[in-house]
């Protein structure tokens, strides 16, 4: 093996390090968002949270309008960031309250799809 080989599979192996690593992050927070919920509000704060929820509502209605226009956007990365400021709210205001909620507003929902239908 010449050095350049060595050099480059050592490369290689931090890079799959860093790789595994990742997937690994990947699907710890995948699996349990309301811990990384709780502990960005924990490190932040509910004010500086909130901040950011209103922030990130604001850039969804820019790209939603982006769409619309025929213009390219990125609704998808905010769509995320408001799912993720979201779901902070829901813990910030209740989880509980804002399920039940949410329950039903999607009953609410369905029953208009349905007489839509006619
Ligand atoms: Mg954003």
């Amino acid at each position: 093996m010449t050095y350049d080989q060595s050099a480059h599979i050592t490369d290689l192996q931090a890079r799959n390090t860093g790789l595994v690593e990742r997937v690994r992050i990947l699907e710890r927070v995948a699996n349990d968002q309301e811990s990384v919920y709780r502990r960005a509000l924990d490190a932040f704060g509910a004010d500086a949270q909130i901040d950011m929820a209103i922030e990130e509502g604001a850039e969804l209605t820019v790209e939603l309008m982006h769409r619309k226009r025929g213009r390219q956007h990125n609704a998808p990365e905010e769509i995320a960031d408001v799912l993720i400021t979201a779901g902070q709210m829901r813990l910030l205001f209740g989880a509980e309250a804002v399920d039940a909620i949410l329950v039903g507003k999607l009953a609410d929902l369905e029953q208009r799809i349905d007489g839509a239908k006619g």
